[in-house]
């Protein structure tokens, strides 16, 4: 995730801690205090994961009942797949240059982009392959598409990674090699949560943004107001595993569209507030209850055409 500017987030993070500072965060809604309602866990027996809670498309959770009482996966569709596809480029794309400056030392940001450009259509290839066995096979048209959407954003992100690293290069002259990758790579580190304590999965994958301890998550596609729920999840279950205060997230949109040479990329940033808090127990809550009683809360008025159980419930 190279595409990050560290001072316009810095710039963002100053304003919400102007936000925290007047309305705080109550120790009862911080994931530390799992022992006691309304962070307590409603059934020790039963662990949700953080994106079925927070993927709220439909209003009554029956997406809840239809995946764990009887046992029905959503149909792969391409925005998942699209999803899969970009992480994998976002993911491979980090390890890459880690390893290239780690294995040639001091390079510049030529010698990245001569070195690693070359390889994004078959690093492409690799994330269509590497989906395509995880969710099924798509449409041939489909894929091509697909890859060369995924090979220019492999290439973007080569190239942001060979523009930060000239910058920390001229900026610090006796920099060592381990601080050019702290500097040249955006200190978002992926760290394994459990957060059991507090009724969600044992081994969440939580991106979390170092300088200001905030939970990041990366979406590629249509931005939902739900979105915020997932990183409130990760943030109650970071403060549980580890007893650390997180505040702040921030949801990164990352678009792909066909016409246009580089992705859009546009953040929304959040206070992890009471109400945001309060709110994500409730669903969680709610679907744990849904779970332990079977029970089938029926469709909502209207049904979202972009719900994932939408082909299973119409
Ligand atoms: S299709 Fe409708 S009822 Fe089914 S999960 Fe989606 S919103 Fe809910």
């Amino acid at each position: 995730m190279f595409f990050l500017s560290r001072s316009d987030l810095d710039k963002k993070f100053k304003q919400l801690r102007l936000e925290l500072q007047s309305v705080g965060i109550s120790d009862e809604l911080r994931g530390w205090s799992w022992e006691n309602y309304p962070v307590s866990s409603p059934h020790k027996g039963l662990l949700l994961s953080v994106s079925e809670l927070a993927s709220r498309y439909c209003d009554t959770f029956r997406d809840i009942y239809l995946r764990r009482v009887e046992c029905k996966l959503p149909p792969p569709s391409l925005k998942m797949f699209e999803g899969i596809v970009y992480h994998f480029i976002a993911s491979e794309s980090t390890v890459r240059v880690k390893k290239f400056i780690f294995d040639k030392g001091l390079v510049s940001g030529s010698d990245l982009i001569e070195a690693l450009l070359p390889q994004s259509k078959s690093i492409a290839e690799m994330a269509i392959e590497n989906t395509e066995s995880n969710i099924g096979k798509i449409d041939d048209n489909i894929a091509f598409n697909v890859l060369n959407k995924a090979s220019k954003l492999y290439r973007f992100l080569i190239v942001q990674a060979a523009s930060q690293l000239d910058r920390a290069l001229t900026k610090f002259p006796h920099i060592d090699v381990d601080s050019l990758i702290n500097l040249a790579i955006p200190p978002i580190v992926e760290r394994k949560v459990d957060g059991s304590l507090i009724g969600l999965s044992k081994e969440l994958s939580v991106d979390i943004y170092a300088p200001a301890y905030a939970v990041a998550d990366i979406k590629t596609g249509e931005v939902r107001n739900f979105h915020k729920y997932a990183l409130t999840g990760y943030a109650l279950a970071l403060e549980a595993d580890e007893e650390t205060a997180v505040n702040f997230g921030l949801t990164i949109y990352v678009r792909m569209e066909e016409d246009r040479p580089v992705p859009t990329i546009h953040i929304k940033h959040y206070l992890i507030s009471d109400e945001l808090r309060r709110e994500f127990l409730e669903i969680r809550d709610e679907a744990f209850e849904i779970v332990m009683n079977k029970r089938d809360p029926g469709k909502p008025s209207t049904c979202p055409s972009f719900c994932p159980y939408y082909q299973v419930c119409n």
